[in-house]
């Protein structure tokens, strides 16, 4: 008996057709017929997926990087009052 928790539990798997046997998926789409807001939940998710394979996220030259790095440093040593521990 596929519950929605299973849906959540198996969603990337079921959106990416693999690692579930035969079975499972017949149960989890005989659950989605019956489950609106499962159905709706999986579509979101695999509309999600798609819209991320769509952007990738940009890559960010090494200075930049550095830079940034550079940066935050800079703005950890300013902080008079660091969140973790005294450290010298
Ligand atoms: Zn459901």
């Amino acid at each position: 008996m596929i519950r929605c928790r299973d849906v959540v539990d198996l969603l990337d798997r079921l959106v990416e057709r693999h690692g579930l046997t035969g079975e499972t998926l017949a149960r989890m789409d005989l659950h989605l017929h019956d489950c609106p807001p499962c159905r709706e939940f999986v579509h979101s998710y695999r509309h999600m997926l798609e819209g991320a394979r769509l952007v990738p996220p940009p890559e960010l030259p090494p200075e930049v990087a550095l830079r940034i790095l550079d940066a935050v440093r800079t703005e950890i040593a300013r902080d008079p009052h660091p969140a973790e521990g005294p450290q010298g």
